[in-house]
């Protein structure tokens, strides 16, 4: 497979690999596309305000929790943390294939002020593949903190406020929620990773070798035409079973027969813009 190396050094894949769509005609992946183009236009100062806001506060209230769970600790839960997490981490993946699959199967960059800020990446994702590898990091995780902010806050407020022997109740809990957190906050950032081919630390390419955060090659099955399966791109450990389930076809199915709405078209109609 072709690769090219950007100006900061980083790998990426080449355009000229992405699948083509049946009808795109002329239209070619990458940031030279009309669609790509208009919607990399559409990235405005106040989007940008909002999502440094959510990165300073969300790492912020990352790091005061993990402090509390590590001065909380028990040797007696260590069983617990470990399922704990697992659990959290699965939750993270599902949640993110759910949302991933929601944006891209339904609504539109038309819609007013939730359209331009929330859908348009997910449209720019799928003709402009490699644009993610040139977000920084504020652009990449801006979203995602903004998600995770508001149960953090609440962590941090039960640590304040209750008596360690409640503290030692809810501990499991804690750090499903914690592991929750964590991996949906950094959910676009693995996501990332896995459209980088060259540059990436060492500790990150074991990761992804060990299948712990999202593999390059996994995601790709994602990125062939028209992108309707594998949703998950956390970890990718749910993409298999609920393909084999044919969860997101029957989903899709349930609400087209109940809305009459049909899936992917706004994600169509981004994909076919040659002017
Ligand atoms: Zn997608
Ligand atoms: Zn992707």
């Amino acid at each position: 497979m072709a690769r090219t190396v950007n100006e900061s050094g980083c790998g990426e894949e080449t355009q000229s690999q992405e699948p083509q769509g049946p009808g795109l005609g002329s239209a070619r992946w990458g940031p030279q596309h009309a669609g790509a183009r208009e919607l990399a236009n559409l990235y405005s100062p106040g989007k940008r305000c909002q999502e440094w806001v959510s990165v300073i506060l969300c790492f912020s209230l990352m790091a005061f929790n993990f402090i509390h769970l590590l001065a909380n600790f028990h040797l007696g839960h260590l069983w617990y943390i470990l399922l704990s997490v697992v659990a959290g981490i699965l939750t993270a993946d599902f949640a993110s294939g759910l949302v991933h699959w929601g944006a891209d199967t339904w609504g539109s960059v038309d819609l007013p002020i939730f359209g331009k800020a929330f859908i348009r990446p997910f449209r720019e994702h799928h003709i402009d593949p490699t644009a993610i590898t040139r977000h920084d990091f504020i652009e990449t995780n801006g979203d995602n903190c903004m998600l995770t902010v508001v149960p953090l806050a609440n962590m941090a407020f039960s640590f304040l406020t209750l008596t360690p022997q409640e503290i030692y109740h809810v501990y499991p809990w804690f750090c499903y929620l914690f592991a929750l957190g964590v991996f949906v906050t950094l959910t676009n950032q693995i996501h990332k990773w896995s459209h980088t081919y060259f540059g990436l630390p060492r500790w990150v390419v074991f990761l992804q070798d060990f299948h712990i955060i999202l593999p390059r090659k996994h995601h790709r099955i994602h990125h062939v035409s028209p992108h309707e399966t594998y949703f998950c791109i956390t970890t990718g450990w749910l993409n298999y079973p609920l393909e084999k389930m044919g969860f997101w076809r029957n989903l899709e199915d349930l609400i087209q027969g109940v809305t009459g709405e049909k899936p992917r078209a706004d994600d169509l109609k981004w994909a076919q813009k040659v002017k």
